[in-house]
């Protein structure tokens, strides 16, 4: 009799656990709670979908914090190199930008994922949409379909119900008490990569929602990177924010405070700056002489005068100083709504190496959903195919025991 499998989200680690499956002649259904699979790997697309980086694998591993060491079977076992040879298999050719992310040169992930649904089908997959997972219901689980409640209870079963980040596209985060019910460790969701508020004068705000602080240098106890990111009507966002979202926000939950510091000027010294302020006419306006001397104005010089009132009593010296360190005291992250992605979930503990719940044997999981975190640059999307994977073979050999 052939096996059973049903995965439980239709996102990139789970399709990729259903490819895997599917190849090997094992009987597999997807079930999605949307009308449509793979809505958050399709928004990923809308910005360009960078789906993994080019970087040293030894680096790349290490981008996923304390969960490196576990994810690194599954990473060796599906490289970014086999990231972009899977993609070329199924007609998506992809390039490494001039930062390292690798691309689809297509730039979305529609035309990936229409060639990726037709190869499952033609494995045999059941798709089935509008099937959400309500809970366990014994050894069983619960969903509510178009037709009503039904129950299943399959020879397998993958969760890859993803994090909480944008839940409109799928991703709700409703499994989380079901989960514990059954006394898993789950650690709390959080979100990462994400946006922080700050407390900005209603004038700033006015005038400079939406303005972009670029060639910045912005440090935290993630390191230094240069970049730009934009003031929003809440605080601060971009890229470069969330290269920093992690430590700012665990700084938060233990100090109960953190600042981005920010180099408005970093291609000048600290030195320099303050001889080419002094150097200007006293009797200019404070805007002249940042702008003449310092090189700053529009936002950069309002971000400047947002945050240190006093700036235009100090000291050159005082003023160069606080130019090439300006601190952006953060007061909490966005919510995880609004976050590229989620850190916590699933604890590693209650996980083997195969991917299965220790405590509920043929209970697997992958993807989001699991404890890992890592900032943009591909690093989520590959981690997800790679944990399907990993999880998939995690299934084959549980059955194969069997
Ligand atoms: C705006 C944005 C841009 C991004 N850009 C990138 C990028 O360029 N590169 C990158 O590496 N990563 C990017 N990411 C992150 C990446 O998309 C996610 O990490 C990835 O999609 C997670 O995959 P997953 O399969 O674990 O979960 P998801 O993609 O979240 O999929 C989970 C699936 O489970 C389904 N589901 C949830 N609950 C239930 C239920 N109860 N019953 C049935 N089905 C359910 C959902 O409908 C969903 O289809 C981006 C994310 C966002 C929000």
């Amino acid at each position: 009799m052939t096996k059973q499998v049903a995965i439980i989200g239709g996102g990139p680690a789970g399709l990729m656990a259903a490819d895997v499956l599917s190849a090997t002649g094992l009987c597999v259904t997807v079930y999605d709670a949307m009308p449509t699979f793979a809505r958050k790997f399709l928004l990923a697309g809308k910005s360009g979908l960078n789906i993994t980086h080019s970087e040293d694998f030894t680096r790349f591993a290490d981008r996923f914090g304390s969960a490196s060491p576990r994810l690194r079977p599954a990473l060796d076992a599906f490289t970014p190199q086999d990231v972009r040879q899977w993609a070329a298999e199924l007609g998506t050719e992809t390039f490494v930008g001039t930062s390292g992310r690798v691309f689809p040169k297509a730039m979305k992930a529609s035309p990936l994922l229409r060639a990726w649904m037709k190869r499952l089908e033609a494995q045999g997959v059941t798709l089935k949409t509008r099937h959400r997972w309500t809970g366990f219901d014994g050894n069983g689980f619960r969903f509510t379909t178009p037709d009503g409640e039904i129950t299943i209870q399959p020879d397998a079963t993958l969760l890859a119900l993803g994090g909480a980040s944008w839940p409109r596209l799928g991703s709700d985060a409703a499994w989380v008490p079901w989960l514990k019910e059954q006394v898993i460790a789950v650690h709390d969701l959080q979100p990462a990569n994400c946006g922080f508020d700050v407390a900005w004068s209603n004038v700033f705000v006015e005038r400079f929602a939406g303005a972009p602080l670029k060639s910045v240098s912005t440090t935290s106890d993630a390191g230094t990177y240069p970049g730009e990111f934009v003031i929003s009507k809440h605080g601060i966002e971009g890229s470069l924010v969330y290269a920093h979202s992690a430590a700012l926000r665990d700084r938060l939950r233990r100090d109960g405070n953190a600042a981005l510091i920010v180099d408005l000027m970093p291609g000048r010294t600290m030195e320099r700056l303050a001889r080419d302020l002094a150097r200007q006419d006293t009797k200019a306006s404070f805007s002249n002489r940042l702008r003449k001397g310092a090189g700053l104005d529009g936002v950069k010089a309002a971000l400047l005068r947002e945050l240190s009132a006093d700036a235009n009593r100090m000291s050159t010296e005082q003023l160069a100083t606080r130019i090439k360190a300006l601190p952006i005291p953060v007061l909490r992250p966005r919510p995880i709504a609004e976050a590229i992605s989620a850190a916590g979930g699933i604890a590693w503990s209650e996980i083997d190496e195969r991917y299965m719940l220790k405590s509920r044997p043929g209970l697997f999981s992958a993807g989001e959903m699991i404890d890992w975190e890592a900032p943009t640059g591909g690093y989520l999307l590959t981690a997800c195919f790679a944990t399907g994977r990993a999880a998939a073979h995690g299934i084959q050999d549980w059955l194969s025991d069997r």
